[in-house]
């Protein structure tokens, strides 16, 4: 078997696609060699070798050494120089190199090859004894610390001491001789750490470091990144082998780190930083401050790397011209200058901002670098969501108080107010507030509005709070559990710090974080590349993209984020307007249907309004109804007060009214008398309900020409006989509006399926429906018998151990609510093969889970208006 393979100096041996095979940085450097880069000669040990030596109880192959004798010689050969030499001596760095770049494993271990006799050689080849010497001790302390594993800080106590008895401040400062007795006191602490001398023999510190490369692959932190990340143990790690270069001998040296674009902005500039006559270590350790690569990004007292070292500059510009044609993307490159000379020690692909990611596709198809459909797939769909909120100003101090929950993207800043009223009386004086609340209620609902921001210090990413605030575009940080929030003081407390109402707070809903005080924000940019992204992006899609939507406002966002209709409109969230709650409730608690007929009575013209109002933003649009849905506990009176007001518009005596509220209490709403069931109790809710939706469509159509066609869509069906049951009394009451307007109007009626019973049961259920749409929040709820609302205490322990892969209420769970949205689809799809299907969960604004319902063959996803952009362009993604 083939273990090694060489790459600089005429024998290149690998490439890029072999990244199995020699891991990333081993794949790109052959790579770079093969494109005639400067690359320092070297060789990558296979990943073969790692699993070999795992398979074997930790034996190398027995071919190894003799390949690694030939591979040395041929670097040896190419540099002109000898491992050992006593007048000139090869050094080596040694790094790891896995497939996908991997924290935790060993990293590198530079200068491999110094010994007492082989330090003077690099003496006389290098004429710089401080410098050898400096290398020397450099190699000792990085071969003990990650080889030998002697402590680091053992090392750093010694040149601590060392600079304290020279009275000497800076390294910089220490002298060749300095630097001979520092070597030997750090010899003498490896002795006492590990009990044997310092190996001096080459090959044997060769043999060591490769070992201990191999060595990390299976220790404790690289095991725990793997299983967090998917990483199979079995891919292994390979080892670059590579000869030295060094940016530490003179003012002619230096090295650096660069980007091929700008990395935050994607603008078009060459961006990145170096240090003059420096090792790689002393870029990171931030010893010195580097220096900027262009004149352009340089303050006068700098000295940009264009001026001090034009010749290597230029270099190092036809190297990114090269790099960014040859790969097609933004590359991330390290380098190093040793005598003028330039030469490349790594390039990958680049980390970047979201607004970085838009800006290098856009500009990459547009330069001809990529295509569109490659351009697609270069922006990460949940990366929008940063693009199209205020975010934090990253200049600005921040102190930050504790961390919730990131339940809906973008930055807030405010005073504190500790209800919805307050919120609503400071907002309308111009203040921007936060909303603090334990947690919240359809009740907060115009509080949330108002306010720039909400936190909660219970419930979990589809708490109320979370879908109402996404649903809206307001920040929220949901589940902050370590805040104590005491209504009655109007205060809340944590970590030592007590803020009362009227102080300033600031929101992350990106991150979860809380900050102490005001943090100055900055507003998005919606650029040009935005739109054309989303653009290619429709262009290739094959779901439909609509928006849970049911206010007017929400409608329009929808719009303007290129929603195709709204995929639920959920009824009840339309019922706490102050104008309306007390029909509401007097329609819930009336017992005589007489008055009860009254109170419905009354909110048909505001149901006829809002419905009116939707169809006609969404023009023509599809726009999915649901009939109401409440666990019917969010619409009891709470408080005496409120109690009062009912009994006073129902004629009823107190109390009365109260046993009526204990009796119609449940211990568990979420399970209880809410969805179809209550339309089926009660069936003038529904009716009213219809009418309104049927009364709205033929408005419009008359108002626009265009006929509008309503989709009505039955909640929590579990059986064919509820759906039947509610659909005829629903096609009667549109019979009688019909016949009064002498009208005619196409409609549809469908049904949610977010029960078990109704995905396994599809089949039947889909003789009666027009549509179904996967309501995979309650699905999720029920399958897993989770509750939405309290499972945020525990679920994120879950998933830190590794029970579950993330988030069952935010990516679907595809092995069983998966399963059951497969199984609702063939079923459906079995009796109506055009039965139209959809999703409005909130997993249908999550790129993952979007995956899977193209997988399964949906019809369209429907999420909240800000997660609109986020679903075209994964379903673009998906469908590539
Ligand atoms: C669902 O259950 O997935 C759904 C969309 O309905 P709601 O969240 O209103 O229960
Ligand atoms: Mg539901």
């Amino acid at each position: 078997t083939k273990w090694i393979y060489s790459f600089g100096a005429g024998h290149n041996e690998g490439n890029a696609g072999m990244r199995n095979l020699l891991g990333g940085k081993g794949a790109n450097l052959a790579e770079m060699a093969n494109i005639g880069l400067p690359v320092p000669p070297g060789f990558t040990i296979t990943t073969e070798v790692c699993s070999a030596f795992y398979d074997n109880g930790r034996a190398y192959p027995q071919d190894l050494s003799e390949q690694l004798e030939a591979a040395m010689a041929q670097v040896e050969s190419a540099m002109g120089l000898r491992f050992g030499d006593a007048n000139a001596p090869l050094l080596v760095s040694v790094r790891s190199g896995a497939r996908v770049s991997m924290p935790g494993m060993m990293d590198t271990v530079l200068n491999l090859g110094l010994n007492d006799v082989t330090v003077e050689g690099l003496v006389k080849s290098s004429g710089d004894s401080r410098f050898a010497w400096d290398s020397y001790r450099r190699f000792i302390q990085m071969y003990g610390s990650v080889v030998l594993n002697v402590p680091h800080h053992r090392f750093e106590d010694i040149l601590e001491q060392a600079k304290r008895e020279l009275d000497k401040e800076d390294d910089t400062a220490l002298t060749a001789e300095d630097w001979q007795l520092v070597v030997k006191d750090y010899k003498s602490i490896v002795q006492n750490e590990t009990g044997k001398p310092f190996p001096e023999e080459p090959k044997d510190q060769l043999w060591g470091a490769i070992g201990a490369v191999f060595g990390s692959w299976m220790n404790p932190r690289a095991n725990t990144y793997r299983k967090l990340h998917d990483i199979p143990a079995s891919w292994g790690t390979a080892v670059n082998v590579q000869s030295m270069v060094f940016g530490n001998m003179g003012t002619d040296c230096a090295t650096g780190v660069c980007f091929t674009r700008d990395p935050s902005t994607g603008e078009n500039i060459f961006y990145g930083e170096y240090l003059i006559n420096a090792q790689g270590e002393d870029v990171v350790a931030g010893i010195r401050t580097p220096q900027p690569m262009s004149a352009d990004r340089a303050t006068p007292d700098q000295n940009p790397m264009e001026k001090t070292l034009p010749g290597a500059y230029q270099e190092l510009l036809r190297v990114r011209e090269l790099l960014e044609r040859h790969y097609k993307d933004m590359q991330d490159i390290e380098f190093t200058v040793q005598s003028n000379k330039l030469y490349m020690l790594q390039t990958r692909n680049g980390k970047r901002t979201a607004a970085a990611a838009l800006r290098i596709a856009i500009d990459m198809a547009q330069e001809g670098l990529i295509t569109q459909e490659e351009a697609i797939t270069r922006v990460p769909p949940s990366s929008l969501d940063q693009l199209l909120h205020p975010v934090l100003d990253p200049k600005a101090e921040r102190t930050q108080l504790a961390r919730g929950l990131p339940a809906s993207p973008g930055a807030a800043t405010g005073i504190i107010a500790f209800s919805a009223e307050d919120v609503e009386d400071l907002a309308a004086k111009g203040e921007d507030v936060i909303l603090v609340r334990i947690e919240t209620s359809p009740e907060d609902v115009h509080g949330m509005h108002a306010a720039r921001g909400v936190l909660t210090t219970r419930g979990g990413m589809t708490s109320h709070a979370a879908v109402v605030a996404r649903g809206m575009g307001r920040v929220c940080v949901a589940g902050a559990g370590s805040i104590t929030v005491d209504y009655k003081a109007q205060t809340m407390s944590v970590n030592g710090h007590t803020l009362k109402a009227g102080d300033w707070l600031t929101l992350d809903g990106g991150t979860g974080a809380i900050y102490l005080g005001r943090v100055p924000t900055i507003p998005p940019s919606l650029s040009g590349d935005f739109s054309t992204l989303m653009g290619w992006a429709d262009s290739v899609r094959r779901l439909g993209v609509r928006a849970n939507a049911e206010t007017p406002e929400d409608a329009e966002t929808a719009r303007r984020f290129g929603a195709e209709g709204i995929g639920l409109c959920r009824t009840e969230h339309m019922f706490f307007g102050p104008d309306r709650i007390g029909h509401v409730r007097q329609m819930i608690m009336a017992e005589d249907p007489k008055v009860r007929t009254r109170a419905i009575d009354a909110l048909l013209p505001f149901q006829r309004d809002d419905f009116t109002a939707l169809f006609r933003i969404m023009a023509g649009l599809p726009v999915t109804i649901r009939l109401l849905d409440p666990p019917l506990h969010e619409f009891l009176p709470h408080g005496e007060a409120e109690l009062k007001d009912v009994a006073a518009a129902l004629g009823q005596d107190v109390e009365a009214l109260r046993a009526r509220r204990s009796a119609l209490s449940e211990a568990n709403p979420m399970l209880g008398h809410r969805g179809c069931r209550l339309g089926i109790s009660h069936p003038e809710i529904y009716a009213m309900q219809v009418r309104a939706i049927a009364e709205a469509a033929l408005a419009i159509s008359k108002e626009t020409g265009k006929s509008v066609i309503p989709e009505i869509m039955i909640p929590l069906v579990g059986t064919k006989a509820e759906l039947d049951l509610v659909r005829k009394s629903c096609e009667a009451v549109i019979k009688s509006v019909l016949e009064e307007q002498g009208a005619e109007l196409s409609y549809l009626i469908g049904t949610m399926i977010e029960l078990p019973r109704a995905a396994i049961t599809a089949d039947k259920i889909a003789e009666s429906a027009d549509f179904f749409s996967f309501g995979t929040n309650d699905l999720t709820q029920t399958a897993l018998g989770l509750s939405r609302d309290d499972a945020g205490s525990f679920l994120p322990a879950y998933v830190d151990k590794g029970l579950l892969p993330q988030d069952p209420f935010i990516s679907i769970d595809r092995e069983g609510v998966g399963a059951l949205v497969r199984m609702g689809v063939e079923k459906g799809r079995a009796t109506k093969p055009k039965l139209k299907l959809g999703i409005c969960g909130e997993h249908g604004g999550d790129p993952l889970s979007i995956t899977f319902f193209e997988e399964v063959g949906l019809d369209y996803v429907s999420c909240s208006p800000f997660r609109v952009p986020v679903a075209r362009l994964a379903s673009a993604q998906a469908a590539l």
